[in-house]
């Protein structure tokens, strides 16, 4: 069950006394962060908006809409990272899943005995993960969590940062990932190019992922490939707050000129296939807001990331793009 940190919520409201709030987390907490934001209104008489638009991560807060509305606090749920709040008006609200992990941590240490394995999870598992740790080292195996690094705790990865397990690759001979992600699970693959393995508390299973992430991987360098052959590319730059990256995009634009490629820039919000299909003349395009968008997603043109798109530059100078999804962090 989800539990979100409800008395830190009341706690900052009793404190500031605001004249309205917004909420916002991920889709799947959002029946949760309903009932906090009622529980909001009754007990402070204030309006509590929850944005209820899709939101990925702390990349992805939309403060805009919490200013649009007069909300004087956004309370950002569920993405724990290693920060408490965003300034005066963004108040970071943990909330955890507090489903036990013993029982697929006990049947992991039978399966993984003698292996040394980097123990990671996402926002949502990271207080079971001392747990599973001692549970499979009782059981034989090695166990490593590696530093957490920017806003990342230790042994916590997003979906495209992995520094902890980029930290214990090298020693290591499989990741464990705690949850039901196979999402944070195959970045991790990918990023690591270690066996990876999901322990599903729910259904009390252990997948592996390592042949949907190769899947995945194929698919990245398909796309690259693709591009080569382009005249035109559009550059896309992404307009949520935390994937703003102009720089990037321009920097892009300027490399692919110096290759003989014509470039048309453009700015969305929500990078969608539909949303590409509407714009012409465009033979490969390439988006530097998530990288997630690229790898995860099926588009009729090539839609490259900001790491696709730098494997594109070495391939046009005829340079080796072996790896290039192996690096920690996808921006
Ligand atoms: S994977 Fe995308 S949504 Fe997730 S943190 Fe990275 S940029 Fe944000």
């Amino acid at each position: 069950m989800i539990v979100i940190d409800e008395k830190r919520i009341f706690d900052e409201i009793e404190k500031r006394r605001p004249v309205s709030v917004a909420l916002n987390g991920p889709d799947g907490l959002l029946p949760k962060i309903q009932e906090t934001a009622s529980k909001i209104m009754e007990k402070f008489d204030v309006p509590a908006y929850v944005l209820a638009d899709t939101c990925f991560g702390t990349c992805d807060m939309n403060t805009n809409g919490a200013k649009v509305l007069g909300a004087e606090i956004l309370f950002h749920i569920g993405h724990t990272i290693n920060s408490t709040n965003f300034g005066e008006s963004v108040i970071l609200i943990d909330a955890y899943d507090n489903i036990s992990f013993e029982k697929v941590a006990r049947k992991c240490a039978v399966e993984l005995k003698g292996k040394t394995v980097s123990l990671v999870t996402d926002s949502q598992h990271l207080l079971e993960i001392e747990k599973v740790k001692k549970i499979l080292e009782e059981g034989g195996i090695i166990v490593k969590i590696g530093d957490g690094k920017g806003q990342l705790n230790d042994g916590q990865v997003f979906g495209c940062e992995f520094y902890p397990t980029s930290q214990t690759k090298n020693s290591v001979d499989a990741n464990v990932f705690l949850g039901q992600s196979s999402f944070h699970a195959a970045g991790i693959a990918l990023s690591t190019g270690k066996p990876t393995f999901i322990l599903d508390p729910y259904f009390e299973e252990i997948r592996e992922v390592t042949e949907f992430s190769e899947k995945l991987q194929k698919k990245a360098i398909l796309s690259v490939y693709k591009a080569m052959e382009a005249e035109t590319f559009g550059i896309v730059i992404g307009l949520k707050e935390g994937q703003f990256s102009k720089v990037t995009a321009l920097k892009f634009k300027k490399e692919l000129e110096k290759a003989g490629k014509k470039v048309q820039l453009f700015a969305l919000t929500d990078i969608t296939d539909d949303k590409l299909g509407n714009l012409k003349g465009i033979d490969a395009f390439i988006q530097v807001a998530c990288p997630r968008i690229s790898i995860d997603n099926h588009f009729q043109k090539p839609v490259l990331s900001t790491p696709q798109a730098n494997a594109l530059l070495k391939l046009l100078k005829n340079e080796n793009i072996d790896g290039f999804l192996q690096i920690p962090h996808w921006l």
